[in-house]
């Protein structure tokens, strides 16, 4: 039966069988039994599915990435232990040392730093580019060692919009996936596959759980990136792994599922950021509500977006939903509903007053995180990316004034409040 999303994020993942628990259980074992050993061989060699080491698979887990999974409308998914763990297993489990693959410079400081810093140290190239350059431009930085092109749906902090048809037209012209990490605007905004994206990745610590309680992440593939009609570029998926008794991950699994397999048999065998069931769990209870609070989240973030832009101390608001900004019409294209409860401002008086504000605010609280519950506020230059330099952070867009505003689901008029008293005060 076709269902809406509100549907899914209830009904989907843990489906009971009679007599067993109607909410999803906690499995939180290490380990499942056999009665066989010759059963346990099969399940090693990947010749029968089943749960044996939670390192590799666990049950609560599995239902959590199919719930994701079905959220996304893609083939196949997997839950990780962050964001960071996601994107870093997205795209090494297509790169290795030698290859190269190129990056919107807009994205999170904490994936900027893993591409652009530790993966080079793993041999693996990142190109950083200007997302909002011509197809032509983007073109011009592909190499024939180059493996997959990448982006947010909307960028953190700066939030803008990614044409994510223009990027997969760019990457499917150069045979490689477009790879879109789908955090901020969550499935229930906008689901790129249905624009053309091969892979998404999300964070799952913001609006899935939504309350602050787990750090989380989460890959989805759409099932449809044709491995073996690239089978050159893509050898760890469409030749004998060594490790695995020689299986062909395209070949055995289908287009369907062979990079989740790969990416669960070898990448979380060997390096093992595995999500606790436990925080699974809050995260399921998480994904039950996320509909409404992301409609929630939207309407409290235009409000204080108008609010913000009509006020004279403050010298400019990014907010894609607003009518005059630049993301406008991306937004509308890509994110009809609304796209999050994060906005970007700058306040007249540059750093200094944007510190005194913020330190005034009563109700709205610093913090590092964004996108759950509670309203919240950062200023990214002193804050999640002071490890960038100057060069760094224009090229990321993140103004030295920016403010990211995450903006709860509180009575949307007492935050209001705070923010007016708080810019009285400079
Ligand atoms: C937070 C975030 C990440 C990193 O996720 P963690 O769960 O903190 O590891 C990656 N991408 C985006 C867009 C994020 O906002």
């Amino acid at each position: 039966m076709k269902t809406n999303l509100e549907t899914k994020c209830i009904q989907e993942g843990w489906k009971p069988k009679q007599g067993e628990p109607r909410q999803l259980p906690i499995y939180q074992s290490t380990t499942f039994q056999y009665d066989t050993s010759d059963m346990m061989g099969k399940l090693f060699d990947l010749e029968e599915e089943g749960y044996f080491y939670t390192r590799l698979q666990n049950p609560t887990n599995d239902a959590v990435a199919a719930k994701i999974c079905s959220l996304e409308g893609g083939s196949a998914a997997m839950l990780t232990s962050s964001g960071q763990a996601a994107n870093f297993y997205a795209i090494f489990n297509i790169c290795e040392a030698g290859d190269h693959f190129i990056a919107s410079s807009s994205i999170y400081g904490g994936t900027y730093n893993l591409f652009g810093v530790t993966m080079k140290k793993m041999g693996i190239e990142c190109t950083f580019v200007d997302q909002d350059i011509s197809e032509e431009e983007l073109s011009s930085y592909f190499k024939p060692n180059t493996k997959a092109l990448f982006g947010e749906t909307i960028t953190n902090p700066t939030v803008s919009v990614l044409d994510i048809e223009k990027f997969a037209r760019v990457a499917h012209k150069h045979g490689v996936p477009l790879i879109v990490d789908n955090t901020f605007a969550t499935p229930i905004n906008c689901r790129p596959f249905e624009w053309g994206a091969d892979i998404v990745t999300h964070s799952t610590t913001k609006y899935m759980d939504g309350h602050a309680v787990g750090v989380g992440g989460c890959i989805v593939d759409s099932g449809n990136f044709n491995w073996l009609e690239h089978a050159d570029k893509f050898p760890g998926l469409t030749t004998p792994d060594e490790s695995y008794h020689g299986v062909t991950y395209a070949e055995k699994f289908g287009n369907g599922l062979a990079y989740i397999t790969k990416a669960t048999s070898q990448l979380m065998r060997d390096f093992g950021s595995i999500q606790s069931p436990q925080n699974a769990f809050y995260l399921n209870m998480g994904l039950e509500t996320l509909p409404l609070r992301v409609k929630k989240h939207c309407e409290n973030a235009m409000a204080i977006a108008k609010f913000l832009e009509a006020n004279e101390k403050v010298a400019w608001v990014h907010y894609a939903d607003l009518e005059n900004d630049d993301y406008h019409a991306l937004a509308e294209k890509y994110l009809p509903d609304g796209t999050c409860g994060v906005l970007a401002f700058g306040i007249r008086g540059g750093r200094e007053q944007s510190i005194k504000f913020m330190d005034s605010l009563k109700l709205i609280s610093i913090v590092t995180h964004v996108a759950d519950s509670k309203t919240c506020i950062l200023h990214p230059a002193s804050h999640t990316h002071r490890q960038m330099t100057d060069e760094q952070l224009k090229e990321a867009g993140v103004a030295p004034d920016l403010i990211r505003l995450s903006v709860g689901i509180e009575n949307v008029d007492d935050l209001i409040a705070d923010l007016t008293q708080a810019l009285e005060t400079i």
